[in-house]
């Protein structure tokens, strides 16, 4: 084994440092470096990136811009752990396009701003429980990581813990299927009396919401008095400058954001109406209508330096019309690919999103996701990892960024043709 992928797997489990991914040990790679989508291992190997870590480099990597604002900070400190003039920015700038954020706090996940969300309906509402939709990721926090790959998928509102050392979901944490608004008024209206919150990525990974539900989900927890949070980590500045609130106008009342907002630098952030937000002002320490909130690093100068950038870029014209016509313009290579092939699969996403499901039925919830082959999922992620696109081979999720252009997308949906000539 190449002495690199030795000493991964001789310091991190399966030989991954921050998780996911999955790859055989003869498959890892080490990155050096990376420049708009183009990643470089250190064998020198280049990459067309289609991950762009995880959607948090939408600007792409190393944007000027973002480069020269993080330099021109870092030479004044990194970290303050306090209020500093780029928190304050951005802060103002959120609130001014965000209506559910009338007040925020930062930290420096996504994890953390879906926990802080989760933690502070619990507490506004003196309820106890939380509902999500089926399939969901809202981080690593607990709710976030139940029913997320549910294999014995139990009758709802049951949680299958999709994760070991998480007992508390079993009593905390109710699942709906997404989509489905009948079945999530019904469970909704009859756990109301312990129902904190209902969480919810508003474009379900890839999965699009049907029309009226968003808006449903909306009034059935105006009328039962629970709260709507949006986990806007990956919707949030990527559908729209708005994120998905604009996007598809509903706003919830408390509101979840990380990964593009900070430039491809650790963030998140956490914002609700100002009465709920209110629960976390260290003047109630003592007190039993208090919420605990600090993170160290959320809302450093360096983080926020990068994301006052990020934003300028996002603010310029014709950027999002640029990132929806490029998701466009990949879907629809995908499925022509897919056509030529004589695969009968999904293409889903939107804006500048998009996953292949290998399923000849249509896909609008875990359930009809998980009826896809996935073992012919994986062997297309493996076989195009293997041709120089760096992706995820965990989560089918494509991102596209601000970097990319068509003739990438064409590269791409060579090396896919490709291995779908491979697999086939
Ligand atoms: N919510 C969603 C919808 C996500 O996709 C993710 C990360 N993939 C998170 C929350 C968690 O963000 P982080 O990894 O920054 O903690």
């Amino acid at each position: 084994m190449p002495d690199m992928q030795q000493r991964a797997v001789n310091v991190f489990p399966a030989g991954i440092s921050n998780g996911e991914y999955g790859l055989p040990e003869d498959k890892i790679v080490v990155m050096e470096k990376a420049h708009g989508c183009t990643l470089w291992d250190t064998a020198g190997r280049e990459y067309l990136d289609f991950s762009m870590a995880w959607g948090s480099c939408l600007v792409g990597h190393a944007r000027p811009e973002v480069v020269e604002a993080v330099t021109a900070q870092a030479a004044h400190g990194s970290n303050y752990a306090y209020l500093n003039t780029h928190v304050l920015a951005l802060a103002e700038e959120i609130q001014r396009i965000s209506p559910a954020a009338e007040r925020l706090r930062f930290c420096a996940s996504g994890t953390e701003a879906t926990m802080y969300c989760q933690r502070l309906a619990r507490a506004y509402s003196s309820k106890p429980k939380i509902l999500k939709f089926e399939g969901a990721y809202h981080g690593a926090n607990e709710a976030g990581v139940t029913s997320l790959f549910p294999t014995k998928t139990p009758a709802y509102p049951a949680p299958e813990l999709t994760s070991a050392g998480t007992p508390a979901m079993a009593d905390y944490l109710l699942v709906a299927p997404y989509n489905d608004l009948d079945r999530a008024r019904q469970i909704i209206t009859e756990n109301a009396g312990d129902l904190a919150g209902v969480i919810m990525e508003p474009l379900q990974r890839c999965t699009a919401p049907l029309p009226g539900f968003l808006e449903g989900i909306r009034d059935i927890c105006n009328e039962t008095g629970v709260l709507l949070i949006f986990d806007e980590v990956v919707t949030g500045f990527r559908l729209a400058y708005g994120g998905a609130q604009e996007y598809y106008g509903v706003e919830p009342d408390l509101i979840a954001y990380g990964k593009a907002m900070g430039g491809g630098y650790p963030i998140g952030a956490f914002g609700g109406r100002a009465q709920i937000m209110e629960w976390v002002s260290e003047h109630r320490i003592g007190g039993d209508d208090y919420v605990w909130m600090a993170s160290t690093l959320g809302g450093n100068p360096i983080s926020t330096a990068a994301a006052n950038a990020a934003l300028g870029v996002f603010r310029r014209e014709g950027t999002y019309e640029r990132l929806h016509d490029l998701g466009r313009y990949l879907r629809d290579g995908l499925a022509k690919v897919l056509m030529q092939h004589q695969i009968t699969a999904q293409i889903i996403g939107d804006g500048p999103l998009a996953q292949v499901v290998f399923s000849a039925d249509p896909v609008f919830d875990y359930r009809s996701t998980k009826k896809g082959d996935s073992t012919k999922g994986r062997a297309l992620m493996l076989g195009l990892f293997e041709r120089g696109v760096f992706l995820n081979p965990m989560g089918t999720k494509l991102y596209l960024s601000v970097a990319h252009d068509e003739a990438v997308c064409d590269a791409m949906l060579e090396r896919f043709d490709d291995t779908l000539s491979a697999i086939d």
